[in-house]
């Protein structure tokens, strides 16, 4: 431990993450969706922990933990999520709560800093009911309309019959007080390996990618698979698998050093054996931190798609149906993580762009928002092997609360 970060208890902080991974322990993970009895448990277990950090806090209409600090002088905004995906990791959400809670518990008790850290639990972040609705609606984007119309992609239940079942109906939602913060910082698991592969400890993230989400609908001729001769069909269904084939092939040479796209759905119509596909759906994402290149990948994919049309046996529509826009991270709070990292993580940080969403991309449209990531051992996560060395979760702590000295007193 270095003389910056000698008041961070690295014991602390595994045993307050070993606590909420008990609660709704599965394997070596966790599995609690969005208001089941675990998640509700743990939102109270970081409730009763807060006056030792000095705050008072509750939980909101919409299930985000939201404290506040009475002490004196400016304020940082910090946090993560506690809701898991199902069968998941213990450390994704949970690891930026705690390193959240233990700066402060640290600076908060400190009278030397001119400041407080005040600690957030965003609800829903791993979109059981919706898209960052917690974090969402505390920057004031989502409407009542909103919430009536979300449902648990699990079993269909409404938001509001989750939230009258949690006791949270009626209560207020609270919302960001512009100018209480000087800025909001989260702490997550890298979710991938480069920060292992490089031997590194601590991620400065740059941006978090945009997403842009295709629907794409090929549309040929459905037809007997028995009687109806090769030369003259209209398989939507080989049109579709080529089209893939295609943009694997052309794509590189448009893309970004870390440019990533995937089909994770395709669907053929009528889908039997017997039948040869009338029309064929697939659902497209491409993920970037650069507007530009996303652009340049779509026009190649509008043409590529005018090509298939050109060949004269099925017609193509491409649909944009999400369009997200990446989110800065502030320079400010880059520089800030940088020299944490010098001071307590001997300089092996790495800045990079976060492939995944976070609640951090959401702040950041309504105050300044930075990120630091700590290596997921083997990249795994979203699975319930996921894990980081005890060590590097100490010293991701410590390069934390630094930061969060740092920013409060620059
Ligand atoms: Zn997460």
């Amino acid at each position: 431990m270095t003389a910056n970060s000698s008041h961070v208890d690295g014991a602390r902080v595994l045993a307050d993450l070993y606590a909420l991974r008990a609660i709704g322990v599965y394997m070596t993970g966790v599995h609690k969706p969005t208001f089941s009895e675990p998640h509700l448990r743990s939102l109270d277990w970081l409730v009763q922990r807060l006056p030792q950090a000095g705050l008072q806090g509750e939980i909101d209409g919409i299930g985000n933990v939201i404290s506040t600090s009475t002490k004196p002088g400016v304020r940082l905004l910090a946090g993560s999520h506690l809701e898991s995906q199902n069968h998941a990791g213990w450390l994704d959400g949970p690891l930026g709560v705690i390193y959240a809670l233990e700066a402060a518990r640290v600076i908060n008790g400190d009278p030397a800093i001119n400041g407080a850290v005040e600690v957030a639990a965003w609800c829903d972040e791993e979109g059981h009911f919706g898209h960052f609705l917690g974090s969402r609606s505390y920057v004031g984007a989502v409407s009542e309309a909103d919430i009536d119309a979300a449902r648990d992609r699990n079993d269909g239940r409404t938001m509001r019959d989750a939230l009258a079942a949690a006791g949270f109906a009626g209560r207020p939602r609270l919302q960001a007080e512009p100018g209480r913060h000087l800025g909001y910082l989260e702490a997550h698991i890298e979710q991938g390996e480069t920060l292992e592969s490089g031997g590194l400890s601590i991620g400065i993230v740059t941006s978090i990618v945009g997403i842009w989400q295709y629907r794409i609908i090929f549309t040929g001729e459905q037809n007997h698979a028995g009687t109806t001769r090769m030369a003259v069909r209209k398989d939507a269904g080989l049109a579709l698998a080529k089209f893939c084939i295609a943009i694997d092939e052309r794509f590189p040479a448009a893309c970004g050093p870390l440019t990533v796209w995937t089909t994770g759905r395709i669907t053929l119509d009528p889908g039997a054996p017997s039948i040869i596909p009338g029309t064929a759906e697939m659902l497209f994402q491409i993920r970037d931190e650069d507007p530009a290149v996303i652009a340049r990948l779509e026009d190649l994919l509008n043409g590529m798609a005018a090509d298939v049309e050109r060949q004269g046996r099925c017609r193509v529509a491409v649909e944009r149906i999400r369009t997200g826009a990446p989110a800065k991270m502030d320079g400010s709070f880059q520089d800030a993580i940088e020299a944490a990292g010098s001071a307590c993580a001997g300089g092996r940080s790495l800045r990079m762009p976060s492939g995944a969403g976070h609640d951090a991309q959401t702040l950041a449209t309504i105050m300044p928002s930075g990120m630091l990531f700590v290596p997921s051992i083997g990249g795994i996560s979203h699975h319930w092997t996921e894990n980081t060395n005890d060590a590097d979760i100490v010293t991701g702590a410590e390069v934390f609360v630094e930061t969060c000295r740092r920013l409060l007193t620059r």
